[in-house]
């Protein structure tokens, strides 16, 4: 009977899951694919195949905000399951705190110890949590497997942790950690297989989609990256500001009477390309789609941060030999990549505008000091390997 590893990714308003059949071990197949939109309202479930062929569009769950759309979900993917046997689960967490710089089987006394990084990534942390003590119920034989989206910048050179502030808040844990690393690490993987050279160099790795950050890659292992004690910090996100001065929160909170929960509602849900189009999109093709003056401004913004901090980011790599976009933003849209490229010409940058145009692997001209390519990402497939390896630990331990 084939095996199978389910890799769930559970975020603030939509989940994404993706499934793995074990077949030519050790190699993971995708089987199928899918998500979950609007956990809170009415959940609909989409699903298809590996080849796209549509598996399910369903509506599900109450109106009452708490549908809990895990039982749901796991009877769609197991009707689909032909026979095969669920043998394991492994979810994306946004937080591993400063001690899990790897993954790790889910166990009750893990679970304690993620209860405890809720107050560091308060909108994701629970939620990401939640499905697993819903699993350890539902179906208690399932291996499940946590991996960190922090994980992959423990390689962070101390300097690039540290925040400016009194030595004391960095051992409450205040510090900076990063994020989409499963994103990167499966990126800087691509990168060993399609373009060894470049990988083994000095590449930044930009991860655009409605959540935005930059990784500096050294030899492939992250040695700085734009977020930092969360994931609001660096670049111009859908909703979110990216690098803020400190001193407006001040502001907002002593001279405009704004509650810390009114603040975190603006700086997660309203801030971005959102706010600074004037409440126009946080989509960036609608934005793009757009004629409004102020939607124009959120581009040119969005596009103005990113270069810029690829520069900043240039200056800790001490030069730059790779550019890799991914993610939604990164990996469709030709207009932001041009406009990034063309404010890092001093950084020896020229894209071929045909190859970027048509979404090539490849869109630098042979001139180009810097070598720019397109990498889809699948945090779900890095996701499903992290799985698999533990599985493997697992049976060698017991063997
Ligand atoms: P998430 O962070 O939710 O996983 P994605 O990586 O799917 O997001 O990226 C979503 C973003 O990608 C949206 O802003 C969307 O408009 C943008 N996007 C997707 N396709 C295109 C495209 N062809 N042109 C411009 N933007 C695109």
């Amino acid at each position: 009977m084939t095996d199978t590893i389910l890799a769930l990714n559970v975020g603030s308003s939509s989940l994404k899951f993706a499934l793995f059949s074990l077949n030519g071990d050790p190699c993971l197949t995708p089987i199928l694919r899918g998500g979950v939109e609007r956990l809170a309202a009415t959940p609909r479930l989409t699903m298809a195949a590996a080849d796209g062929t549509p598996l399910a569009d369903a509506v599900f769950g109450g109106n009452d905000g708490n549908a809990d759309v895990l039982p749901f979900l796991l009877n769609a993917i197991e009707s689909k399951l032909e026979g095969a046997n669920l043998l394991a689960v492994g979810h994306r967490v946004v937080h591993g705190g400063r001690d899990f710089t790897g993954p790790r089987l889910v166990t009750a006394e893990l679970l304690e110890d993620l209860d405890g990084l809720v107050a560091l990534a308060p909108l994701h942390e629970a939620q990401n949590i939640a499905p697993m003590r819903t699993l350890r119920r539902l179906r208690p034989q399932l291996v499940q497997v946590a991996c960190f989206d922090t994980a992959f910048h423990s390689t962070m050179p101390e300097i690039a942790t540290r925040f400016g502030l009194p030595r004391a808040y960095e051992a409450m844990g205040v510090r900076r950690y990063g994020f989409h690393g499963l994103s990167y690490e499966y990126v800087s993987g691509r990168m060993q297989d399609i373009a060894p050279d470049l990988s083994n160099g000095r590449v930044i790795a930009a991860h655009l989609g409605n959540g935005a950050s930059l990784c500096a890659l050294l030899q492939g292992r992250s040695i700085d990256t734009t977020m930092g004690f969360s994931a609001l910090d660096g670049l111009l996100m859908g909703t979110r500001p990216g690098t803020l001065d400190p001193g407006v929160i001040l502001h907002l909170l002593q001279r405009q009477g704004m509650t810390a929960a009114q603040i975190e509602d603006l700086l997660y849900h309203r801030c971005g390309l959102l706010g600074v189009s004037g409440g126009i999109a946080s989509d960036m093709r609608e934005l793009l789609a757009s004629k409004d003056a102020s939607a124009r401004e959120a581009v040119e913004l969005f596009a103005y941060r990113c270069a810029s901090q690829i520069g900043a980011l240039a200056a800790a790599l001490n030069g730059l030999d790779g550019l890799v976009f991914t993610a939604g933003i990164g990996e469709h849209s030709p207009e932001i990549r041009k406009r990034v490229c063309d404010r890092l010409r001093w950084l020896g940058v020229r894209i071929n505008e045909e190859a970027n145009d048509s979404n090539a692997p490849l869109i630098s001209t042979g001139a180009s000091t810097v070598e720019v390519r397109i990498v889809p990402t699948d945090e779900e497939a890095m996701i499903a390997r992290h799985t698999l390896a533990k599985l493997k630990n697992r049976h060698r331990a017991h063997a």
